[in-house]
């Protein structure tokens, strides 16, 4: 199943729909079933954490719908609440030597070991959905767009085996974990608003059959940035979780971004940045500058 959340254009809403054939269903109505709260909220989306109970009244209410051509709507992140969005750093061996090769990225610095450098958090104040677009702060600086297959958790887990990691996997959306170069900690530079995309919608993991080798790109403007295969990741999608695991605690709607490929580049105010992965769809993410009223 493919599930979005999306607002009308025109009309706004925050809906959830189910993706079939370009068109999307509206199945809003479903999450009527999931249990009612009261504070203190449980950790998570629980969208995401009730989503094998509610599939089946999502299905039923799309076969039962009218579709909406997708691109009439306005794509939000697939994930609404998620506790945190780990990130994984120099993933892919061209874009460790690309980050040593450039001081921008580097600053100086001699590269790291990935175990040496760990993973990072990127607060999820700073998620986005496509339509939506990346509002950039600090113009005389440097920021980058970076490509990467966003991987989200269904249940909670700690200390998960590897031969287990992927079934904790809800799905995966196309991530971007955007980037200002620069000297201070990495989760600071990576944490603006809007410098994390997830979108157009989350595919289900049972409808990937090999998450680990999907064709992606990115292009700006018509010019190709990024362009690759996870299966050129250097520590693959069961070992992050693993390695997450490790440290944290994770929560359903928590989204792991697997790290970018070479060709990472700055964007600037009226840039589009296209997105294609293979077996998930595509996006555009437009990018202005960020206003201060
Ligand atoms: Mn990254």
């Amino acid at each position: 199943m493919r599930l979005c959340r999306y607002t009308h254009r025109s009309a706004g809403g925050n809906r959830i729909g189910v993706v079939r054939d370009g068109a999307v269903f509206d199945v809003t109505a479903a999450l009527e079933a999931l249990p009612a709260h009261r504070y203190p909220f449980p950790p998570g989306d629980q969208m995401i954490a009730g989503l094998d109970g509610l599939r089946p009244k999502m299905e039923a209410l799309a076969d039962a719908g009218v579709g909406v051509p997708a691109d009439e709507l306005a794509f939000l992140s697939p994930v609404a609440n998620p506790t945190k969005i780990i990130g994984v750093p120099q993933n892919y061996e061209e874009h460790a030597q690309e980050a040593t090769a450039d001081h921008g990225i580097s600053q100086g610095k001699p590269r790291r070991k990935m175990e040496d450098q760990g993973l990072f958090l990127k607060a999820s104040s700073a998620l986005v959905g496509p339509s939506e677009g990346v509002a950039l702060r600090f113009g005389d600086r440097r920021t980058d767009h970076e490509a990467e297959l966003g991987m989200i958790i269904g249940r909670h887990g700690s200390d998960i085996a590897y031969e287990d990691a992927m079934g904790y996997v809800a799905g995966f959306a196309i991530a971007m974990d955007m980037v200002v170069r620069g000297p201070e900690d990495r989760s600071f530079r990576k944490s603006v608003d809007s410098y994390a995309v997830l979108g157009p919608w989350m595919v289900t993991a049972d409808e990937i059959a090999d998450p680990g080798a999907l064709d992606f790109f990115l292009s700006v403007g018509g010019e190709m940035r990024q362009k690759n295969n996870t299966a050129n990741l250097i520590l693959d999608l069961p070992g992050q979780i693993v390695w997450a695991s490790k440290f944290y605690s994770l929560y359903p709607g928590d989204i792991i971004m697997s790290g970018t490929c070479a060709g990472v580049g700055r964007v600037q105010p009226g840039d589009v940045m296209h997105l294609e992965f293979q077996s998930i769809g595509a996006m555009d993410v437009p990018v202005r500058a960020h206003a201060v009223y």
